[in-house]
């Protein structure tokens, strides 16, 4: 083969617009390491070296213990004891030392050994109570290896300008630092709503994913690679005419998004006049601003568990109220704010900084057998409670400057619903006590995101002030289709199935029959094959990335509620996923967007 033909690789398409630049892999950490052999003198300066590493671990776990004796959480303190007696343990000193004698291999290495062999071990084991000594070991080891090779992952935001990165797989806390310097990104694995997908939409950043990306090294020379996002192709090494072509189709796709960027402050109503309101969903404050310009009606969601990534540890009290506050005072008291709890776990994993107390704490988060049935959201912050009562808090003291609603992630049924509104009242007390001013009322809301909420709406929405389905997880757990990793299974991960439609039907059926909110907030809602089909189906409410809001406004304003109503009646006829998507194919023409 000549390697420097075109070739065109298709894939999964998740993140629409084309990219074109030249080919950038992305490094991964621990991966990266290398492993060395020795030069026999060289040994006894590397076991130094290694010592030294141990000597500053163990330094970092003693200051970590001043700092958790004045104002961590109690079971810290225990953490703290047993690291700092690992990292004294033979194991880790005179066991590693002979590891690296007789291996000749650089200390590095040898530590990644152990925590790949804990690793392994973790997962056969069921016991808990040595899982957490593992999860010990685990923990320790990593914080050696952190003083021994400082990884330097490669960042998203300097990336060089139209860069196609190229990676096996992107977690959120790549993508959430992605600028616009990135053309493209296209991956190994991932899936339509993982969080990199989401955040890779959030930005505009085309994506397709499932590509085989050991094919790029067989190439001599890349001149050239296209990412057609829309359609899930990559285009290796293009002919003269075929850049030309996608040229052409990405200034026209410019223009199209500018066009009906110009239309945002429109108003969301159908053409026989029926009000849709279009909300936005954020991860950072940073974007408040970008969705008001973009004509959102508020903010329907705040993955709060993004504040986690750039800290690398849980955001204090104070920084949190800072952020509420400053969110609230820019929407004004007329524009809704939902801040939803931590929803840290599933794919939203956290690698914590090794000076934090959350990395003593949790090592990490995310990194269960099975993280998306794992403890996760408030599943997580009911364990942790330390962490919940300290969101709530600030949400409380934050609650004065706007109109904040407090969201529930990953309610299984009322007992969670029932817990937080529980620490709530508690403590406001406090807060009034202290005499600091809270909102009289706090709107509660439950999201139905798991087969066992959906099934519950009717008392879930009897009880909350308002409900939030989540589409992302409720796909993913009703189908039992992973939203995230696994290329095998994505066909099976579809949002227009029946089976999502009738239960939709059955929440949207209970919010209206006790009067209750109800807003919809996964992907779902900024699919234009999608949205007549919930509009007609019932739903008012949108809460979609802040890019997507002129383009739902566009598909909304195109439609009367008789036709949509009539739409999702047939639509709910069908049984079969495939049928209902040629169907809804079919039905709604292509809105060449
Ligand atoms: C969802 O599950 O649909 C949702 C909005 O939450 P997230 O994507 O953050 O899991
Ligand atoms: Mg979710």
């Amino acid at each position: 083969m000549e390697k420097t033909e075109e070739i065109v690789l298709r894939g999964l398409p998740v993140s629409r617009g084309i990219g074109i630049g030249q080919p950038l892999f992305f490094a991964l950490g621990e991966e990266d390491i290398p492993e060395v052999h020795l030069d026999p003198l060289a040994i006894e300066a590397e076991i130094e070296r290694y010592r030294l590493a141990l000597r500053m671990s163990r330094e970092d776990v003693e200051k970590l213990q001043q700092l958790s004796l004045n104002d961590g959480p109690p079971e810290i303190v225990n953490i703290l004891g047993t690291h700092l007696e690992m990292l004294q343990d033979p194991l880790m000193t005179s066991g590693m030392e002979e590891k690296i004698r007789k291996s000749g291999k650089n200390p590095e290495a040898i530590v990644l050994d152990v925590i790949s062999e804990y690793k392994k071990r973790f997962r056969s084991i069921k016991d808990g109570y040595f899982q957490e000594r593992i999860r010990d070991i685990i923990d320790v080891s990593r914080r050696v290896l952190g003083h021994l090779f400082p990884m330097k992952r490669m960042r998203l935001a300097s990336v060089p300008p139209n860069s196609i990165v190229l990676a096996h797989d992107l977690v959120p806390s790549d993508t959430v630092e992605a600028t616009m310097q990135v053309g493209a990104f296209v991956t190994a694995s991932g899936g339509i709503t993982s969080h990199a997908a989401i955040i890779a939409r959030a930005k505009g950043i085309p994506y397709v994913a499932h590509i085989d990306i050991k094919l790029f090294k067989r190439f001599d020379q890349i001149h050239a690679v296209i990412v057609d996002g829309s359609q899930g192709i990559v285009i290796v090494n293009p002919e003269e005419e075929t850049l030309k072509k996608y040229q052409v189709l990405k200034k026209g796709q410019l223009q199209n998004f500018r066009l009906m960027q110009n239309a945002a402050h429109l108003k969301g109503e159908t053409i026989d006049g029926y009000r849709v309101r279009i909300f936005a969903n954020l991860e950072g404050s940073e974007q408040i601003g970008f969705a008001l310009r973009h004509g959102s009606a508020g903010i329907g969601l705040v993955r709060t568990e993004y504040l986690l990534f750039p800290r690398k540890r849980f955001p204090t009290e104070d920084e949190q109220v800072a952020i509420y506050k400053k969110m609230a005072l820019r929407l004004g008291p007329q524009r809704p704010l939902v801040i939803r709890l931590f929803d840290v776990g599933g794919d939203k994993k956290f690698e914590f900084d090794p000076g934090s107390i959350d990395f003593n704490y949790f090592g990490a988060i995310g990194h269960e057998p099975n993280p998306a049935l794992g403890c996760r959201a408030i599943r997580f912050l009911m364990r942790f409670s330390h962490l919940l009562d300290t969101q709530l808090r600030a949400i409380l003291r934050a609650s004065i400057h706007g109109d904040i609603h407090i969201l529930i992630p990953m309610v299984s049924d009322i007992y969670e619903l029932r817990h937080v509104r529980s620490r709530l009242a508690k403590l406001s007390r406090d807060l009034r006590r202290e005499g600091v001013k809270v909102a009289r009322k706090i709107r509660v809301g439950c999201m139905i995101e798991v087969p066992s909420s959906a099934l519950l709406c009717d008392e879930l929405a009897k009880a909350a002030d308002f409900l939030s389905v989540g589409t992302n997880d409720l796909v993913q757990y009703v189908l039992a289709a992973d939203r995230w990793n696994n290329d095998l299974t994505s066909h099976f991960y579809t949002p227009a199935h029946p089976s999502i439609l009738r239960l939709l039907r059955m929440i949207i059926a209970s919010a209206n029959r006790f009067k209750k909110p109800l807003l919809l907030c996964g992907e779902s809602a900024s699919d234009p094959l999608l949205i007549p089909l919930l509009l007609g189906l019932g739903i008012r409410d949108f809460s979609v990335a802040a890019r997507a809001i002129p383009l739902v406004k566009h598909v909304i304003r195109k439609w009367r509620i008789l036709d949509a109503c009539q739409l999702a009646e047939q639509a709910l006829e069908y049984s079969c996923a495939e049928d209902l998507k040629r169907f809804l194919q079919e039905r709604i023409a292509s809105l060449d967007l």
